[in-house]
């Protein structure tokens, strides 16, 4: 029997690794990493390996669903869109477009990401568009769109290489990103020295030269405290800070209260280590990473600034091996970001409010695009509780697992005259649904996704599509057209990214023929010519001059009601919500229930052994869960994995937001502990 190798993109951590797809008869055998590929050279992780496992799962959706009596029957295309089309027309001239919601989504790949944006704004006519980065980077691209002008890693993953130091803050790499912790392990046994700062003791700190260990949200407080040693040793690169900021008297002053003695109180980290971590940063080249543990706070965005900052200051961007890294958590969630899938930016950031932006897509599209910023993930879900919000489409997200306030967002849901769940699985969310379209997964459909580095690389096409399961951007279409939209007539991924390039310059050199060559190629790629950007600003940054923000520590504190801070998280073997890692076997085998990671100290306090079952309460929620008894946590802390249905973690995390990225408090939530 001859096999089939087909390249691709693996479906689950923003790391974009590549492989090849073994297919033997239209059956996906395994998985065979690409020796060639610049980031994963011939490497992949646990989830990497399986990716293949729920391509052709039993569970996977065949035929469109519709719920009658609080039952589902399974149905025809024909019948589905019909229904859908009529009764989403319907909303729309009843209440108008803002009385609906759509959720797009990290799993899709660009090209359904761009038309599920175009399907919101042109088609129903509201830029109530969203999708999962407001609850993981939104504060990154707000925070980095300040300072700096754009909001994505500044350098490349293959430059860790060559950093002499690299400093990780609220990542947990190893489990979240594990081969790029793979480059940064390797990094270090070269001779780059590695700082980390994190709550927990988690992988990465035990290769760490400096090990932060500091309270949760205090990361305000430890970045001012080392701009405050930066600047007393006379560290700050001057003439950057002259010639390509401004605002830095006014942090300069801010950080004059955060001496090392006043820090250390507030992080719990020493005092010594603060400095040596400071000046350590300062002298060298430097590449800092960071993910959800800055960025998942009511104060994200400030806290994304204060790491601008700390870069600025000492002229660690805009040359190789420095700079901003947020890692981006799902495969394609800087390509849904790019793709304009936000309620203020269309295609490339460009803003909903900027006329000469809307002019160009106008053009395009052929009809007006709202000028009104759209409602956000959690805000949709505030106004479909509340009953203004009428109808959602919800293309492969799981709010009902992934969002605070679990119950809430259950409730909103359910109030909805219309709701339509797009997915490969019947997740949680979708058992609430009007109806459930099946679609098809990564390994049914071309196109493309954008990893953490801003590379895009193809998704290929491995076998036909699962049942009668459509690609995404086909049910796109489809919709569309039936409710009368004009413009969605594709016939493939490839005409599509054609119309992304013609509307977005930093992927205008960006052709299939290029990346079908094997070419990965890292945005901004302004012509067919241009060999796409491994690293931003060498020659300026977009908005003039890059902008430094003084920001104060703030914290939320635990009380004698709640005396427990909860961080939520992944961990190694999951993905997401579980939808699709809890189908995989090998996976599901290694870890197949949620836990509290508690400390011992707290534990013996409260009586509580490994395995028993406590109570953990928030001002939210309750739930069950299994205690997990650790050394590595600090007592006070506890921390839960997001993805188990059983003991869902974001049943107790409240909805109140960041106000600027209105990204809600995933990292620093107060709880108590109870044993049964
Ligand atoms: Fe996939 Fe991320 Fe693992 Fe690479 S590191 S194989 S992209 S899950």
């Amino acid at each position: 029997m001859n096999s089939d190798f087909v390249l691709t993109t693996c479906p689950f951590c923003g790391t974009g690794c590549n492989f090849y797809l073994e297919v033997e008869d239209g059956e996906i055998k395994g998985v065979v990493p690409c020796k060639t590929h610049p980031v994963s050279r011939g490497k992949l992780c646990v989830l990497g390996r399986s990716a293949h496992k729920f391509v052709q799962h039993p569970e996977r959706l065949k035929n469109p669903l519709v719920k009658k009596n609080g039952r589902f029957f399974e149905t025809d295309w024909n019948t589905a869109l019909k229904e859908i089309s009529e009764r989403l027309k319907k909303i729309i001239e009843k209440y108008g477009p803002d009385s609906v919601g759509i959720i797009s989504s990290a799993k899709c790949t660009n090209e359904e990401n761009y038309l599920i944006m175009k399907f919101a704004r042109a088609a129903v006519g509201t830029n109530n568009i969203d999708h999962c980065a407001r609850l993981c980077h939104s504060s990154t691209v707000e925070g980095l769109r300040q300072a700096f002008g754009a909001g994505a890693m500044t350098n490349s993953i293959t430059e860790i290489d060559q950093a002499e130091c690299i400093f990780i803050t609220g990542s947990n790499t190893t489990s979240q990103h594990p081969l790029v912790a793979s480059w940064i392990i390797s990094a270090k046994q070269k001779g780059a020295r590695l700082i980390v700062a994190d709550p927990r003791s988690i992988p990465i700190s035990r290769y760490a030269d400096i090990y932060l260990r500091i309270k949760p949200g205090t990361n305000i407080a430890l970045i001012n405290g080392l701009l405050h040693v930066i600047i007393k040793e006379g560290l700050i690169d001057r003439s950057f800070i002259s010639e390509r900021t401004q605002g830095f008297q006014e942090i300069e002053e801010t950080v004059k209260r955060y001496d090392p003695d006043y820090v250390s109180s507030i992080t719990g980290a020493s005092k010594e280590l603060i400095e040596k971590a400071a000046i350590l940063y300062a002298r060298s080249r430097s590449m800092l990473f960071y993910a959800m543990g800055i960025t998942q706070h009511i104060n994200g965005t400030d806290n994304v600034k204060a790491i601008a900052n700390l870069s600025l200051a000492t002229g660690n961007i805009g040359k190789p091996a420095t700079g901003v890294n947020p890692l981006r958590g799902q495969n394609n969630v800087q390509g849904a970001c790019d793709m304009g899938a936000l309620p203020d930016v269309l295609t490339g950031y460009r803003r909903v409010d900027d006329e000469d932006a809307r002019r160009v897509f106008e053009k395009e599209w052929g009809v007006p695009v709202p000028e009104k910023k759209g409602l956000t993930l959690v805000e949709m879900m505030n106004e479909a509780e509340k009953g203004s919000l009428k109808a959602m489409i919800i293309f492969g997200e799981n709010p009902a697992i992934s969002d605070p306030d679990i119950s809430h967002v259950k409730k909103a849901l359910s109030s909805l005259e219309l709701l339509v769940v797009v997915d490969i699985f019947l997740t949680e969310t979708a058992e609430l649904a009007h109806f459930v379209l099946p679609a098809s997964s990564f390994a049914e459909k071309d196109g493309t996704f954008t990893n953490t580095d801003r590379r895009v690389q193809r998704v290929r096409k491995a076998i036909d599509p699962v049942g009668n399961s459509m690609p995404d951007w086909k049910i796109v279409c489809e919709i569309a057209e039936r409710i009368g939209a004009k413009g969605f007539n594709y016939s493939s991924p490839k005409q599509i990214m054609d119309e992304i390039r013609r509307l977005t310059p930093s992927y205008a050199g960006i052709t299939y023929e290029r990346l079908e060559s094997g070419e990965t190629i890292q945005w901004p790629c302004p012509s067919e010519d241009h060999p796409g950007t491994p690293f931003l600003y060498k020659d300026g940054f977009p908005i003039g001059k890059a902008r430094f923000f003084s920001v104060e520590h703030t914290q939320i504190k635990p009380s004698d009601k709640y005396p427990f801070i909860l961080i939520t998280g992944r961990c190694p073997f999951h993905f997401h919500t579980g939808s699709i890692t809890r189908k995989i076997e090998r996976l599901e085998n290694e870890v197949n229930e949620g836990y509290v990671e508690i400390s011992r100290r707290d534990a013996e306090r409260l009586g509580i052994k490994e395995g028993d079952t406590v109570e953990v309460i928030s001002e939210t929620g309750k739930i069950e869960i299994k205690a997990y008894v650790s050394e590595e946590i600090e007592p006070g802390v506890i921390f839960i994995p997001m993805h188990f249905k059983e003991s869902p973690a974001n049943m107790l995390v409240s909805r109140k937001l960041d106000p600027f990225s209105k990204i809600p408090n995933f990292k620093a939530c107060a709880v108590n502990v109870k044993r049964k």
